[in-house]
């Protein structure tokens, strides 16, 4: 399969307009410079620590960028506007770093809600949730380092556990399908061991449950093996959603602060190599899994469209799902689409503070010299040029 299909940018930007393409690219210039970036990111908490109303500047740049609106309603057209190209929503209420117990049943309740304005949407397949917006963070890390719990804390985990198992339970009958995002290594253990349980629970008759796996952990693929080693006799399905990791240098200087080999492949290369032996190893076991490749990496997804004419899938199998954020990867995204694959991007919404840190992560993402950053401006750049044309 030719990578020219991700270069159509007629087909890409065919929702954006010419306003639209200037700012984005306006954006991209200032976001995939890293000093920039720093800078930007140090003066914008320092800003906002001291209370100074830049939620209007974010709102106006960045944050409609990356982010569909305040709340669904303010979602609803771009979600419409997606589905007529075939390109498939994922509402993500973003909320981050919570602490208190009314904060997680708040979570919850908002995950529930999300389940049932999806299950009467045909443009949203799935519901998405983090982990740690059930439960404390330290409550995860200490389940995942197996530290014995006291009394009280039992009962808090039992709590959480709950929260997953109704979240899970609400979407399997919704028919809504349902992505488990991967985080930290330090508590990722614990959420590894849920969403196994959700999985055994929910994916009998068919795939709601997915849970993530980040490649670039050097781990990742002996786990997997392992899985369906102990289950290949199990009633049940497996399902993957398929990413590199968003924390690398995080992990690196835990690892090395605490004194551990750090999780983290050594080098882009190694996890690019990871990400393909997963690829492969999804292929070869597609009996039980079902699995969702979420990645601005086209090699990855040219990978997968080649692996599934080489299987003779159709191109809208159903089990196999791309996906990629909004704001990002619009070329993959609907040119796939075009091509009647089974596409989805992930649509962050909510208060613009709650999406800060969301939003410096996709800042450093686009500012790191090994990834993807400027074939975004590039491809940009191309159709201001071939729109001046016509
Ligand atoms: C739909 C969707 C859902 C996502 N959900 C999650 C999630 O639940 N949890 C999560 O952690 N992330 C998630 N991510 C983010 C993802 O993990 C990546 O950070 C991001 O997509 C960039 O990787 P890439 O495959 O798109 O592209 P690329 O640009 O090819 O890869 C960049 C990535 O490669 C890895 N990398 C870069 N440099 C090195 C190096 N020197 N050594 C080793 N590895 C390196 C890092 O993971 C980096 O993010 C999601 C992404 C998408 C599109």
């Amino acid at each position: 399969m030719s990578k020219n299909i991700f270069n159509d940018t007629e087909t890409a930007f065919k929702l954006k307009s010419r306003i639209k393409l200037f700012n984005a690219k306006f954006l991209f210039i200032v976001i995939t410079k890293k000093i920039l970036v720093s800078i930007l990111t140090k003066s914008t908490l320092f800003l906002i620590k001291l209370k100074f109303p830049i939620k209007w500047a974010l709102k106006g740049t960045i944050y409609n960028h990356f982010c569909g609106g305040i709340n669904y309603d303010e979602c609803k057209k771009t979600i419409s506007e997606m589905k007529s190209l075939g390109v498939n929503s994922i509402l993500d209420y973003s909320v981050e770093a919570l602490e208190k117990e009314e904060d997680f049943q708040r979570a919850y309740n908002k995950k529930i809600e999300i389940i049932d304005l999806t299950k009467s949407n045909d443009s949203i397949p799935f519901a998405v949730f983090k982990p740690t917006s059930l439960g404390r963070y330290e409550l995860f890390k200490k389940v995942s380092l197996k530290i014995e719990l006291q009394t009280i804390e039992k009962k808090e985990w039992n709590r959480v556990k709950n929260r997953f198992d109704k979240i899970c339970e609400h979407a399997k009958k919704s028919n809504v399908k349902i992505l488990i995002d991967a985080e930290e290594y330090d508590v990722q253990f614990a959420i590894d061991s849920l969403a196994l349980e959700m999985m055994k629970k929910f994916n009998v008759s068919n795939v709601i449950v997915y849970n993530t796996i980040q490649l670039y952990r050097w781990d990742r693929i002996p786990f997997i093996i392992s899985l369906i080693k102990k289950y290949k006799n199990s009633k049940f399905k497996f399902g993957f959603k398929l990413v590199r990791g968003a924390y690398m240098e995080k992990e690196r200087d835990l690892a090395l602060k605490e004194g551990y080999k750090s999780p983290i492949c050594q080098t882009k290369i190694e996890t690019d190599q990871n990400f393909d032996n997963c690829v492969d190893l999804m292929f070869d076991n597609l009996n039980m899994i079902n699995f969702f490749v979420a990645s601005h990496n086209e090699n990855s997804n040219l990978k997968v469209i080649d692996k599934m004419n080489k299987f003779s899938l159709s191109n809208d199998d159903e089990k196999i799902w791309f996906g990629q954020l909004y704001g990002m990867g619009d070329n993959i995204s609907y040119n796939l689409a075009k091509r009647g694959y089974n596409v989805a991007k992930i649509i962050p919404f909510g208060p613009v503070e709650n999406l800060i840190p969301y939003l410096i992560r996709r800042a450093q993402e686009n500012s790191s010299i090994e990834g993807q950053s400027n074939r975004e401006l590039d491809l940009i750049n191309y159709e201001l040029l071939r729109r001046s044309k016509i």
